[in-house]
């Protein structure tokens, strides 16, 4: 029996739980969350799987988009007193 990883998710068509497989990873029993947000190492991994719906039984393929786009903010820099 082979070792492999964990992909759980929520279905966007009834809410219940999403569950598949991915021998991707590094294979340790590993449970990866899929959400709208990943860390791209763990989006990689599961990028392409099979999900299955354990309530209405539909299919989901993980679509990974990639991107460039970093998330900035502006930190207000307070003057210095110079009193
Ligand atoms: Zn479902």
């Amino acid at each position: 029996m082979g070792m492999y990883d964990h992909i759980v998710g929520v279905c966007p068509s009834c809410g219940g739980e999403l569950y598949g497989q991915t021998k991707g990873g590094d294979c340790c029993m590993n449970t990866y969350w899929v959400s709208e947000e990943m860390y791209s190492h763990e989006a990689y991994v599961v990028n392409g799987e099979d999900l299955d719906c354990r309530k209405c039984g539909k299919t989901y393929i993980v679509r990974t988009e990639e991107s460039r786009m970093v998330r900035v903010s502006l930190e207000e820099l307070k003057p210095k007193n110079e009193t």
